[in-house]
């Protein structure tokens, strides 16, 4: 059974409205939210209808959001707004006047609406504008294809408000259905109940009838084509793309059956994903029903269909047990990198699964070195009051988030920590918690219960990684490190040790290479392992970043860079590329490059690199 929070609350509301009503304001439901100007303890929203057409010629989304309302005998409603243009107003069916704040750079304004204590629904009609930071409107040039205009959305952290007026805390969910008109030659899918074809008129309709946050209603819309891996498996994809994608994701199947014998039942019955062009900014996005990720997982070979597990993880830790706010984002992120990596032993054993930590571990030291002037932000529990969320959305709550759950793992036994997470999934599905709660649950489920002392306050409150860290071995990586070692004192390879290596494994070869390489050295591996040319994102990804940092210009890799750099918009790719221009003083080449690249990217890219690189 699926109880919301907003649920019992209400039926709490309605027990006290008989009896007293006068104490109704003093019920606490939601905490402090640094990044929303919602008020949900006075009024807050329970279902969205959403009515709107998507025009690709003016690039604008328009149409009426209309909000069932849960009313705590407030005066107004208060809703987060970013660059909307909103023309209406309605207040149970009749125009009103609304008031907007003042703008604020990151959190943009807040839509304050007069309401009285019957009020039961509010209507709001809108435009998104040009500096809309949710929605990407691609020309047909920047997809697959190359014939029709994509756009598609990112909500999370807080850019749903750039394209819908909404209470934008991962706090507060809702149900929500919605009917889109495109143009007819294009196809509409969302984060909900989806189509399977176009429909003649453009026109879809959709439902999504679990709550989720606000960061998670999603709209993609292109000339895209479905084909199913499974019956509640499937992908969306151009016609170029999707039978590649296919052969690519064909063990989604499995994977959500190894994680529902992990964790318990797959709460959102169909798991698709959708192939996007390669400006997304993400390697996936948990939306769900329906993970939106980047073109550059599909190698050919499964090799890093990680990403799928990674985002079918979510569906437990993040969309159906959320962080109640962006400080506790490692809630959503260390959980989710843990299961991921579980599921991916549960499919291809356990040496695969040490490879993908010791990786993580490595994300992990470069980010520590590279935050080394900012400790606060190496904290798991972080303080993002006053600045974007986007800010806190490093490593740290991934890799610090998965090891600290790991080495938890390795303390209590596997089989303890199993029952642990499954019991705290169904604890608090459809829900939200916070650091501290977990703290609590942790410790009167777990710790306290099998009478194990555990450094959780140091691991969660204080920077860097404490001394109890679990140390990951892997035998393939250390082949690895041993082949490469003997390369560089020798100068030759051993092809043969290398024949049967995995992607994981030579990403783990590249990004090793001593400060002290030779360019020669550099040369003789990309003639022997045609580098400069992978098919594998990952491989060609490190590859150029020594590249750059070693100064290697061979095999006419500063071409292959810049056309890597702007064809793919993936901000994890598009920042270590930049920040190893940057960390060789080569800023001049690096803004040559971005500015062809720029308007290729995402607002959350863009950001991102902007500040790397100071521009402009
Ligand atoms: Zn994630």
């Amino acid at each position: 059974m699926k109880i919301s929070l907003i649920l019992l609350v209400s039926t709490f509301l309605m027990m006290l409205n008989c009896e007293k009503p006068k104490e109704e304001k003093t019920i606490n439901t939601y905490i402090d939210e640094p990044h929303s100007y919602a008020k949900p303890n006075e009024a807050v929203i329970t279902h969205l209808n959403l009515n709107l057409n998507v025009n690709f010629e003016k690039q604008i989304v328009s149409g009426i959001a209309t909000y069932d309302i849960q009313n705590n005998n407030a005066s107004e409603i208060i809703l987060d707004t970013k660059y909307l243009d909103i023309t209406d107003v309605q207040v149970d069916g009749e125009s009103t006047s609304f008031t907007m704040g003042k703008m604020d750079e990151t959190l943009g304004q807040p839509l304050m609406i007069s309401i009285d204590e019957d009020t039961k629904q509010i209507a709001i009609t809108y435009n998104t504008t040009d500096k809309t930071e949710a929605l990407q409107w691609l020309n047909p040039q920047q997809t697959a294809d190359k014939t029709h205009p994509f756009l598609f959305t990112q909500g999370q952290a807080i850019l749903t408000r750039t394209w819908i007026p909404i209470q934008d805390s991962p706090q507060i969910r809702i149900t929500y259905d919605a009917t889109v008109k495109v143009p007819s030659e294009l196809m509409a899918v969302m984060s909900a109940e989806n189509p399977k074809e176009k429909t003649e008129d453009g026109i879809y309709h959709f439902k999504m009838k679990q709550p989720i946050p606000a960061y998670l209603i999603a709209l993609a819309v292109g000339d895209i084509e479905y084909k199913a891996v499974s019956e509640r498996t499937g992908v969306y994809a151009e016609k170029s793309v999707l039978d590649k994608a296919h052969a690519e994701f064909s063990d989604m199947d499995k994977m959500v059956t190894a994680a529902e014998n992990l964790y318990g039942t797959y709460n959102w019955e169909q798991f698709d994903v959708i192939v996007l062009p390669p400006s997304f900014p993400f390697g996936g996005m948990e939306n769900p029903r329906l993970t939106f990720a980047t073109p550059t997982v599909i190698a050919g070979d499964k090799s890093l269909t990680t990403l799928i597990a990674h985002e079918l993880a979510h569906s437990w830790s993040g969309n159906l047990v959320t962080n109640a706010t962006w400080n506790d984002f490692w809630l959503n992120e260390g959980f989710t990198v843990y299961f991921e990596i579980r599921i991916m032993e549960a499919l291809y054993g356990k040496e695969r699964a040490n490879m993908l930590a010791l990786i993580s571990r490595q994300d992990l030291e470069d980010e520590l070195e590279s935050l080394k002037d900012s400790p606060n932000d190496t904290k798991l529990k972080l303080n993002l009051k006053g600045r974007n969320p986007d800010d806190g959305m490093s490593s740290i709550a991934y890799e610090k988030g998965y090891l600290f759950l790991r080495t938890l793992e390795e303390k209590v036994g596997r089989e303890k920590f199993d029952a642990f997470l499954k019991s705290y999934f169904k604890k608090n599905a459809f829900s939200t918690t916070n650091t501290e709660d977990f703290i609590k649950y942790l410790n009167t489920n777990l710790l306290e219960k099998n009478n194990i002392t555990f450094n959780t306050d140091e691991w969660i409150y204080q920077p860097g990684v404490p001394d109890n860290a679990v140390t990951v071995q892997s035998d393939a990586f250390e082949n690895v490190e041993n082949t490469l070692k003997k390369f560089i004192e020798t100068n030759n390879i051993d092809v043969a040790a290398t024949n049967q290596w995995t992607p994981q494994e030579w990403v783990h070869f590249i990004r090793n290479f001593p400060k002290d390489i030779t360019i020669d050295q550099m040369q003789k591996l990309d003639e022997t392992f045609d580098f400069s040319n992978s098919t594998n994102s990952y491989i060609t990804m490190v590859w150029y970043e020594q590249s750059i940092l070693n100064g290697y210009h061979g095999h006419n890799v500063d071409a292959k860079i810049e056309q890597f750099l702007t064809a793919v918009g993936r901000r994890w790719y598009v920042t270590t590329l930049f920040k190893a221009f940057k960390n060789s003083d080569r800023v001049d080449e690096a803004l040559v490059i971005y500015k062809k690249a720029r308007p290729n990217y995402h607002s959350v890219t863009v950001k991102s690199v902007d500040e790397l690189l100071n521009y402009p």
